[in-house]
């Protein structure tokens, strides 16, 4: 059996997954962020979750340390073979996890940038399994995406790769943390769309994402609100558009927290697509990723 991990924004997520990215088990814990003042302490924190979820896991499933085939990380940012590199959130810059970890477990261990992961998992078990052509973007906190022509995921030998998030869609455009301005992420991302909603829409500060969600289904008829969702998905259309132009996919997937509102998204962006991208004639699928959170744990596995 595998081990999955998911290290997110704040919180990290383990699994045990078995063949055909079974997963059979899973335990979260939330990660302080505001407790976290250098990198050494960041790195403590990562590893004692990741061990105690392991533990747990293990204990609950019955299974030995020595059981575990291989242990597959999902990371945000560009991370090296065996470090995670640049995780700005937790106030990381290079952190070799592999090494650590391999004292501990003695097994593989494969680390990816969490995008890829989550597409792998779509494209092997979830939304993407019969489309060759096909993309995926996991729309949260940033943006996401894993890219796979003739079936195959597209991979640069450097870098990760296809960062959509910071392909910059409008030139003075909204400052991004990636220090350039005007990135496809600063318009597009659920993080964005929250901030933006709150504001647009004048409610309040501490208004929750399920609460946010619920005002929007139930006011989506209302000027305001309306007018707001459309200049949203105008923009996320201009990044579907390029991407579409350049990769011409059978089907673009979304994930992230943007799956959430997938029944009032994905019909509007369908026709704002089909107005923006260059060859009208072609049919471009647009999907909710199916295995919603559980795709960064099962993909890091399947590496
Ligand atoms: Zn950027």
């Amino acid at each position: 059996m595998k081990i999955g991990i998911d290290i997110g924004g704040s919180h990290i997520a383990s699994g045990i997954v078995l063949d055909k990215g079974k997963l059979v088990g899973k335990e979260t814990r939330d990660i302080d962020v505001s407790s976290i003042n250098n990198e050494k302490r960041a790195q403590n924190i990562i590893l004692e979750t990741i061990i105690g979820e392991i533990k747990i896991l293990l204990e609950r499933h019955d299974y030995s340390t020595k059981e575990i085939s291989k242990i597959g990380i999902a990371v945000p940012g560009s991370p090296s073979k065996k470090c995670i590199r640049r995780l700005v959130n937790l106030h990381i810059k290079n952190f070799n996890i592999a090494d650590e970890l391999n004292k501990i477990y003695k097994t593989k261990i494969i680390i990816k940038n969490d995008g890829k992961c989550a597409g792998i998992a779509e494209k092997r078990y979830g939304a993407l399994k019969e489309f060759d052509d096909c993309v995926f973007l996991c729309m949260g906190t940033g943006v996401g995406s894993a890219v796979f022509l003739n079936g195959k995921l597209l991979e640069p030998s450097k870098n990760p790769g296809f960062e959509f998030g910071h392909m910059i869609i409008e030139k003075k455009g909204i400052k991004c943390n990636c220090g350039n301005s005007g990135c496809y992420e600063t318009y597009a991302s659920m993080k964005r769309f929250k901030i933006k909603a709150i504001k647009s829409l004048r409610l309040s500060k501490d208004t929750q994402s399920e609460e946010l969600q619920n005002y929007i289904r139930n006011n989506i008829k209302k000027p305001l609100v309306n007018k707001f969702i459309n200049e949203y998905l105008d923009n996320v259309c201009i990044g579907l558009a390029n991407i579409s132009n350049i990769f011409e996919p059978q089907a673009i997937c979304f994930g992230g927290s943007f799956s959430y509102y997938s029944d009032i998204f994905l019909p509007i962006l369908e026709q704002k697509l089909t107005q923006y991208k260059f060859n009208k004639d072609s049919k471009i699928k647009l999907l909710s990723a199916k295995l919603k959170n559980d795709a960064g744990i099962i993909g890091a596995t399947e590496l």
